[in-house]
């Protein structure tokens, strides 16, 4: 069966990597919109001559006006990075999370389109309950540097479900813990991407505290898996579904391990820990087994392997 499938920050890290898994279906037509805030057309330039597939340079803060026919919408438009998503891009950041989810909410309905959400951990805050599971609500800071991504990410699950409660939307909400791999951006600013590039060019390595929060690193092909088998699941379950690798390292362990792998003799120096910086973080991803058959296949080794790959042909350009 053909398929048109909407996918905002879709030349993001994450959008660009779903981009190219759904386009290998020949029954898929891909619309891929995003303002290129953080994204890049370079993520999917290879795709740009695939008649199934079509960039729109759209902000989703604003209605998307299409005559065509949408099956499928997957919303993934907000900046991740805490460095993209706060300081001055704060308000943005809350606006495209809002009006994002209720523009291509209200696109979803006129189609009756099944919509998924890219939620995240961070709804979860500085989280009291370890590891977290969907039933937890979290403990999130309304004022703080984060808020903006966090309750505007909080805001648009309650706009999700609040449109199926009301209107039948078919919806699906993941929350997305701490994703890497290719197409990430060399600035992103994320702690993956950040070692791995201060490694390569040899400089010292940042740790922001003394290392000692964890984080729960899934490889980006992981995540996808995920994501598709979700909107395909029966539609009664709409999650939300937590989507992360269960193995847990503190900022010290990864920043050891990058150094192995790309420079043993470079130096880790210390910076100050951002506010609201989450002390621990890693998903029980029970449901997402039990629901969708999935658990995460790509080890953290294996899978800096494949992003060093990446990042080395990134930085040779
Ligand atoms: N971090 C770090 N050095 C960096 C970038 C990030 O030590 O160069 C830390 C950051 O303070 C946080 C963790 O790594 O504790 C993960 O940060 P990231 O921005 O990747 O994701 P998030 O905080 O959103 O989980």
């Amino acid at each position: 069966m053909h398929k048109t499938i909407l996918i905002t920050g879709g030349t993001g890290f994450i959008g660009s990597n779903l981009c190219k898994r759904l386009i290998q279906d020949e029954n898929n037509k891909i619309i891929c919109i995003d303002n290129n805030y953080t994204g890049t057309l370079d993520n999917v330039r290879d795709l740009l001559s695939n008649p199934r597939f079509r960039f729109i340079e759209h902000d989703v803060t604003t209605a998307l006006q299409t005559d065509e026919k949408i099956d499928e919408i997957y919303n993934l438009a907000c900046p991740a990075s805490p460095t993209a998503y706060q300081g001055e891009k704060a308000i943005f950041t809350t606006k495209t999370c809002v009006l994002g989810a209720l523009n291509m909410l209200e696109l979803a309905r006129k189609n009756n389109a099944k919509i998924m959400q890219f939620s995240t951990s961070e709804v979860y805050g500085e989280p009291l309950v370890h590891p977290q599971i969907e039933t937890y609500r979290g403990n999130v800071n309304p004022i703080g540097i984060r808020s903006c991504y966090d309750e505007g990410k909080r805001c648009a699950e309650s706009l999700f479900f609040d449109y199926n409660r009301i209107y039948g939307v078919k919806i699906k909400v993941i929350r997305i813990f701490n994703t890497y791999g290719p197409l990430m951006a060399v600035n992103d600013g994320r702690v993956v991407s950040n070692f791995i590039c201060q490694a390569l060019r040899g400089e010292d390595l940042t740790i922001y505290g003394d290392g000692s929060q964890t984080r729960s690193f899934c490889y980006v092909d992981d995540s996808i898996e995920a994501s598709l088998r979700m909107m395909a699941a029966d539609d009664n379950f709409s999650g939300p579904v937590n989507i992360g690798n269960p193995e847990e390292f503190t900022i010290k362990e990864l920043a050891e391990l990058i150094r192995e792998k790309i420079n043993q003799n470079l130096h880790i120096i210390y910076k100050p820990l951002p506010s609201d910086d989450p002390t621990q973080r890693k998903p029980d991803i029970s449901l997402a087994k039990k629901q969708l058959g999935w658990e995460p296949q790509i080890k953290l080794t294996e899978g800096l392997d494949k992003t060093i790959e990446y990042f080395q042909k990134k930085l040779q350009k």
